[in-house]
């Protein structure tokens, strides 16, 4: 399968099951939600596929890949939180290249200009991180995450820390921000509308269980 693979996967914590035999598939360049109530499975879910939840069952498969074993860094997913999590001591930018160490300092300096162009910030590079406000600083957490070109991108309710009308708007630009870099990605959201704004399949968890797996315009006429 390409892509990502989440395959009959449960996760326990001591004898009480908050993820079970959870199975579903990311297609590259495709946004999976996760959706449902609090409680229901999806951050533990979402860990599980980051490397930072051991699973008690299952598998989680890149490209047909098991991932068992492999450390969270060596997964080159790229995570975003919903508290942006930047470093308040480095500029915009300097936050942006954080992951490109690899890079020479001019193609670093390129790819921060692409990063801000992408998620509507540009010529951001040196402003001071603690002068963002909520919205920018998502948008700049969003920027660093996908600034190494990670397989897959993991998020876990990045917008919930804003308020509601932001939210909306910001919905709608990460949906378009996702598709034009085609990233593959899993969001997680307990807001139906985001979750329909931003995936293209829409998977329902109810206490730990996948309850149905389907595109926002199914799940919209759905009785
Ligand atoms: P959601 O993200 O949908 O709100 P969670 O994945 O956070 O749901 O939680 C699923 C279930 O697992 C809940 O019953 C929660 O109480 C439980 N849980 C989550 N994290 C832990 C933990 N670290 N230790 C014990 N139980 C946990
Ligand atoms: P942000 O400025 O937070 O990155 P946008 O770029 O979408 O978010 O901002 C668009 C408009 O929303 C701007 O006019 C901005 O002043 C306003 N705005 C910024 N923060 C908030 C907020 N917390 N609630 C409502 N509106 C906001």
């Amino acid at each position: 399968v390409a892509g990502l693979e989440v395959r009959g996967v449960e996760v326990r914590y001591g004898a009480a099951v908050a993820v079970e035999d959870v199975s579903l598939v990311v297609e590259p360049g495709t946004v999976v939600g996760l959706l449902g109530p609090s409680g229901s499975g999806k951050s533990t879910l979402l860990r599980a596929i980051a490397g930072l939840e051991p699973l008690t069952a299952g598998s989680i498969l890149w490209e047909g890949d098991d991932l068992a074993g492999v450390k969270v860094f060596k997964r080159n997913f790229g995570l975003v939180f919903q508290d942006a999590q930047l470093f308040p001591t480095m500029t915009v930018g300097r936050n942006i290249a954080y992951g490109l160490g690899k890079l020479p300092r001019p193609a670093q300096q390129t790819r921060v200009t692409e990063m801000l162009e992408l998620v509507g910030l540009p010529g951001f590079q040196d402003r001071r991180v603690t002068e963002l406000s909520g919205g920018q600083a998502q948008r700049v957490a969003l920027a660093r995450s996908l600034a190494p070109t990670p397989r897959a991108l993991l998020l876990d309710e990045p917008l919930s820390a804003l308020d509601t009308g932001l939210r909306r708007r910001l919905a709608e630009d990460l949906a378009r921000i996702l598709r034009e870099s085609r990233t593959t990605a899993v969001y997680v959201t307990h807001d139906q509308q985001e979750a329909y704004t931003v995936a293209d399949r829409v998977a329902v968890l109810t206490e730990g269980h996948l309850l149905q797996l389907a595109d926002p315009e199914t799940l919209r006429h759905a009785p």
